[in-house]
């Protein structure tokens, strides 16, 4: 019986990559060896690691575009660091949406000032702040969706100065211009595979302005000069990541998974906003496809919806630790059916009471 799983990440990936990545710990390709134990540096995993870097930049329209792919170690939190380590020269310019932009200003400040340009933290990091300026600073650095708190920003400002995202929980979930960013990096354990490794797409121009003395293995140029093998990578990650996009571009890539994932967003929202007994915690404007965020009005009937989801085989419904109530993450692997089945669970209870 597979579960329903609405995990924030790592979260669901699709029931056939799976199965290839399990596979392939027996024995990869036929070749009588498991991924597990092949050299990074053979035909093979060469190979996969081309791939994974050139599909990760067409899924983004990037391709023949002067942007590179990597895959590097240490997931989002370390491109909080690599970030300001290569670029922060002065000052740089930060929108504080929550608790992972807040995580990427701490790096910031060991290296210059961190100015955040607006915050959201005086309504719990409930919305995303609208009309700042941005001065004249090193680059502009946002969190495209808040995992936590369930909003995510529609717009991005224009600018003249480098434009860098952590798009971690919805890169490729929606067709965006992905140009309009100098740096896009996003840990790979939810729309792009499993947990151990994090993309960055990062604009060629861009390492012009590279800070001198970095250490090699956080400098992005020593990563490019060596395509994302400067020692050895997180092999089982990257496969995976390459399964995962293979079964993206299949499905009719992002503009196919985006009619989805707005179908399945829409029902979880109306569902919210008719049900008496809930109420979602992102202003309206503000509302992620990726992660919606709810309460029950009357904290006493928790008990009885979470008994009926738990019966109902669904995983991972509960908030975050820092606020909690609920949270259904439906990245692009999520059915629609399992979406569905949450919606029954909430008009159950309203039966139920
Ligand atoms: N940024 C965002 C938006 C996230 O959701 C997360 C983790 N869920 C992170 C950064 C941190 O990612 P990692 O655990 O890969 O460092």
């Amino acid at each position: 019986m597979r579960k329903h799983n609405f995990c924030a990440g790592p979260c669901t990936l699709p029931q056939s990559v799976f199965k290839e990545a399990a596979a392939a710990v027996e024995n990869y390709n036929n070749s009588g060896l498991s991924i597990l134990e092949i050299s990074h540096r053979s035909d093979a995993f060469v190979a996969i690691m081309e791939e994974a870097r050139a599909l990760a930049l067409e899924m983004a329209d990037l391709q023949n575009k002067d942007y590179e792919a990597l895959f590097l170690h240490g997931g989002a939190s370390m491109q909080f660091l690599m970030v300001a380590y290569n670029f922060l020269q002065k000052k740089a310019a930060y929108l504080d949406t929550g608790v992972w932009s807040s995580k990427a200003i701490k790096e910031g400040e060991l290296f210059g000032e961190a100015i955040k340009v607006a915050s959201s933290k005086d309504e719990n990091y409930n919305y995303v702040p609208k009309n700042y300026s941005i001065p004249e600073v090193d680059y502009f650095h946002c969190t495209s969706n808040n995992t936590i708190y369930g909003t995510q920003l529609k717009e991005f400002p224009q600018i003249g100065i480098p434009m860098i995202c952590d798009m971690s929980s919805d890169i490729f979930s929606k067709k965006i211009d992905y140009n309009q960013f100098d740096l896009i990096y996003a840990g790979a354990q939810k729309n792009i595979g499993t947990t151990g490794t994090a993309l960055v797409l990062i604009k060629k121009e861009l390492l012009k302005k590279i800070k001198p003395n970095v250490p090699s293995m956080l400098s992005y140029q020593t990563h490019i000069e060596r395509k994302s093998m400067f020692n050895t990578p997180p092999v089982y990650a990257i496969y995976v990541a390459l399964l995962n996009l293979r079964w993206l571009e299949k499905q009719g890539g992002i503009s196919a998974t985006e009619s989805k994932n707005r179908k399945k967003a829409a029902l979880i929202y109306k569902e919210i906003d008719r049900n008496p007994l809930f109420y979602g915690f992102a202003k309206k404007e503000d509302r992620s496809m990726m992660n919606a965020t709810f309460f029950l009005k009357d904290e006493s009937l928790s008990d009885k919806f979470n008994d009926l989801w738990q019966k109902a085989e669904i995983n991972g419904l509960e908030g975050h630790r820092t606020i909690g109530g609920y949270r259904a993450s439906m990245y692009n692997a999520l059915s629609i059916e399992s979406v569905e089945l949450l919606v029954q669970t909430m008009q159950e209870l309203e039966k139920n009471i």
